[in-house]
């Protein structure tokens, strides 16, 4: 099977990716043309951490062609608890290289793209350039509103996830459709600098992330539009909570918005 995008790219899969994808192309609402999509795909992880780490093995692995990784952090002891890509003798190192060298071995065929920087409002359209999805692993609502804004400024959909002890949340932005991260919470909220996480919390919240993230971008099953799930891990509940727009949002009630990314998500979700 071939597909043609927008620019006039022939995308077809290799004899290796029909064996290496075969059990997700297998999928009746997958199929070849599902991993077309993907690979065609890329994909910003905000974040490589407990959360960004599984994110980003199970999109690697799934075939997302391109995927950026944003983090500006080292790696520490106090770390591996919980984020799996990060190894004792990279104790030092900047993640986002930690990260790709185990990712590069995971799956040789994609191409990663490590950018060891903040986020901040100076470099965020910059850092979203060309991008199609944005992941939010990060562990601060500072950031997240920098990259909340970013991603309704441009048009792109994000899956938010956040997690503290044995609690966590995910929802998918589609700016212009759902609430953004502005409308949901309350701006001011300090983060503590540590806080409580048991490992595998970010392991169930990522491993929806990115679930979501397959769904939004092949396009197809249901996705938490207008609806936080907040997973309690300790009385083992599962909730999900609806959240309207606010007209009168700072980021995205001032205008319409337009989906401006890839044609595939815009075409799947406008
Ligand atoms: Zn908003």
């Amino acid at each position: 099977m071939k597909i043609t995008t927008n620019n006039g790219i022939s995308l077809s899969l290799t004899e290796d990716e029909l064996k290496r994808y075969n059990r997700q192309i297998l999928l009746p609402s997958f199929g070849e043309e599902g991993q077309i999509k993907l690979k065609r795909s890329h994909v910003l992880i905000a974040g490589v951490g407990g959360l960004g780490s599984p994110v980003s093995i199970y999109l690697a692995s799934a075939g997302i062609g391109r995927l950026t990784l944003v983090d500006s952090d080292r790696v520490e002891l106090s770390n591996l608890n919980r984020q799996i890509l990060h190894w004792e003798t990279n104790i030092g190192e900047r993640k986002v290289f930690s990260a790709c060298d185990k990712l590069k071995n995971i799956n040789s065929t994609i191409k990663l793209f490590p950018i060891h920087e903040k986020i901040t409002e100076k470099n965020i359209v910059k850092l979203l350039d060309g991008v199609d999805l944005v992941i939010d692993c990060l562990d601060n609502m500072e950031t997240r509103f920098i990259l909340n804004e970013g991603v309704v400024i441009l048009g792109i959909p994000m899956i938010h996830g956040g997690i503290h002890g044995l609690l966590g949340e995910i929802t998918t932005i589609i700016p212009g459709l759902t609430p953004c991260l502005e409308c949901i919470f309350q701006r001011g909220y300090k983060d503590k600098e540590t806080f409580p996480v048991l490992g595998a919390t970010p392991g169930v919240i990522a491993t929806l992330q990115v679930m979501e993230a397959i769904k939004l971008i092949v396009g197809f099953g249901k996705l938490l539009i207008g609806k936080m799930l907040y997973v309690n891990g300790e009385e083992m509940e599962f909730i999900t909570v609806d959240y309207q727009r606010k007209k009168d949002c700072k980021v995205c009630g001032k205008k319409d918005i337009d989906i401006k990314s890839n044609d595939i998500i815009s075409s799947n979700y406008k």
